[in-house]
């Protein structure tokens, strides 16, 4: 059975361009963006304002762009899209995403990596992008230095990107940058001084086949592999988007929203960036999160759009006195992706802000972005909504069977034209991520038909982090769920450790709410064990135990890093 999106989705207005940049697609008005003049200025700098007209974007990317070409000699009409590889380690800062779009007029290819990589994790992606040039915030030049070094990258293809906001403490982490080191500006004063780079017309697929993107995949159970989009793909997603949400802009022309989710993950990078500016929409741009700047900025700027994270939203419960001194009343929707929501979570949130529906949305790098969401006038706790318009999605039983009925769990496969081109450097990879042309999302799922009569898509559990207990397969999301709605539970999450009759048994890590620090840990370790008995089947016990820890790990994304807990584990069990 194949699921589509249902009749209330507007289809795509037009087939996705293939013969054009995503340059020219976010900057030219030919190509349907909401007019220059008519535009917010697309990015603005939540700590301290500053902020570029959308026609100011436009002359700063084509003057970078001329800038980079001059200085290390990359060139539309020069070299194939491999030797120019810029890859940005950055914090979010206004210059980002026009310095992307700068190296895609030079037709080569942006690389984008989490700013909170340590050296060795930053050497891993120089080694596995082969870039030429990196942009470096100037507070992650000490990291960069000292990865570029074992690469030979010399200092001239280091140049950086100044984010005021990255400063912590009110330290600059490094503070003594050498002056030689050109940024963004510099190479803007030097495009000043050349002429204009010639324009290279596209044929009418190439957008198909030119990758705009090397964006890494979240790694969480394996090393991260990159994930090669086309132009076509990201032109795909920001149209997919723009349509679905065109039915829900709550009346608003323009939405300013929260720019604080990396720019590094596609979330931040093509749901908020990218679509935002196409729409004529202003994005604040936060570096780096904490709750206070977090909410002064929805206070300052009249944020109407919540781009969130399901950690960041339970960092919002935890500290409900903190919201209440803070006028939150311009915003109107709270997005939460690239993680599953716990349903508690949603409705706690709800009481806390009644006025604005919370909406989860579901993609993955490889979908570039968002494949699925939910609307406000069809919100169901737990799901993940509908397809947007030009998506189809089908589940498998684990023998490759297509399941035909609702409420079935299976694999979600999907078919987009968002979905990726493959892995880079990567044939095995890139074939065993496709299936008859359908991509293999590697999550379990299931459709259910909500009391309107619509398709709503559950996501259950990535696959390769199901707990086999017995043969049974549990889901450490949902376990994860059950646990967050135990008042002495702040955050949890869940692992399978090795048992000597059943296979795998859960055990759930724990941080405990600031109300519980002072109950005995083995009688609170009982209290939450009986929490599940009480309510799930006997393979979900926490037979594995119950260990209170300061922090679950998670990504920049928001994903728990389950592989380092069960790294942990093993470690200790083998002592
Ligand atoms: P990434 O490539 O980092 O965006 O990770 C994609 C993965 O995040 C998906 O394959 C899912 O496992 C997970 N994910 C994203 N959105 C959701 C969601 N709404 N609910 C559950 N899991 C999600």
């Amino acid at each position: 059975m194949v699921f589509r999106p249902p009749t209330w989705v507007p289809e795509l207005p037009v087939e996705p361009p293939a013969n054009l940049s995503i340059a020219d697609f976010m900057l030219d008005e030919r190509y349907g963006r909401c007019p220059l003049e008519e535009s917010r200025p697309p990015f603005t700098c939540g700590l301290s304002g500053k902020r570029y007209s959308a026609a100011e974007v436009r002359d700063r990317v084509d003057l970078l762009a001329r800038g980079i070409s001059q200085q290390i000699g990359w060139s539309p009409q020069h070299g194939t899209q491999w030797d120019k590889i810029g890859l940005i380690f950055s914090f979010n800062t206004i210059d980002n995403l026009p310095l992307m779009w700068a190296i895609h007029r030079l037709l080569g290819v942006v690389c984008t990596v989490n700013p909170m990589s340590s050296v060795s994790e930053l050497r891993y992606f120089l080694k596995a992008s082969g870039c030429g040039a990196i942009f470096t915030s100037r507070s992650l030049l000490a990291t960069t230095q000292k990865a570029a070094k074992t690469y030979g990258i010399p200092d001239s293809r280091i140049f950086i990107i100044e984010d005021i906001g990255a400063v912590v403490d009110g330290q600059p982490p490094c503070p003594d940058t050498p002056t030689s080191y050109l940024t963004l500006d510099s190479l803007i004063d030097l495009g000043e001084k050349i002429s204009p780079l010639p324009t290279v017309e596209w044929n009418d697929r190439e957008g198909e086949t030119r990758t705009a993107f090397l964006s890494w995949s979240s790694g969480t159970s394996g090393v991260p592999k990159a994930v090669m989009l086309s132009h076509k793909n990201v032109i795909s997603q920001v149209l997919q988007v723009c349509t679905f949400e065109s039915q829900s802009r709550g009346g608003l022309k323009h939405h300013v929203s929260l720019g604080l989710l990396p720019q590094s993950h596609i979330y931040g990078l093509t749901v908020i960036c990218h679509a935002s500016a196409y729409r004529g929409d202003e994005v604040i741009v936060l570096p780096r999160f904490t709750l206070a700047t977090c909410l002064s900025a929805v206070q300052r700027y009249g944020i109407t759009s919540m781009f969130l994270v399901p950690p960041i939203i339970i960092s919002m419960l935890r500290n409900q006195e903190v919201m209440k001194t803070y006028d939150l009343s311009s915003i109107k929707f709270i997005y939460s992706g690239a993680a599953p929501l716990a349903p508690g979570l949603t409705d706690q949130l709800s009481t806390v802000l009644p006025q604005c529906p919370i909406r989860q949305g579901y993609g993955l790098t490889e979908s570039c972005g968002n494949f699925c969401h939910t609307v406000p006038q069809d919100v169901w706790l737990g799901s993940s909504g509908s397809l947007l318009p030009g998506c189809e999605a089908k589940l498998v039983s684990p023998v490759g069977r297509e399941i035909t009925t609702h409420g079935k769990v299976g694999e979600l496969l999907i078919r987009s034209p968002s979905a990726c081109m493959g892995y880079y450097k990567s044939p095995t990879e890139t074939n065993e991520l496709y299936q008859d042309g359908w991509m293999k999302t590697g999550d379990q799922a299931l459709v259910r038909l909500s009391p309107k009569g619509h398709e709503h898509l559950f996501i259950v559990e990535r696959i390769k982090e199901l707990i086999k207990v017995k043969g049974y397969q549990v889901a450490p999301a949902e376990l994860e769920a059950h646990l967050l709605e135990h008042p002495a539970v702040a955050d949890a999450a869940v692992v399978g450790v090795n048992h000597d009759t059943d296979g795998e048994v859960p055990k759930a890590f724990i941080v405990r709410s600031t109300a519980y620090k002072d109950v005995e840990m083995a009688t609170l370790a009982r209290q939450i064990s009986r929490h599940v008995e009480k309510h799930k089947a006997k393979s979900k016990r926490l037979k594995g135990g119950v260990e209170f820890v300061n922090a679950i790990p998670k990504n920049a994304s928001g994903k728990i890093l389950r592989r380092l807990l069960r790294d942990r584990e093993r470690r200790i069990r083998a002592l």
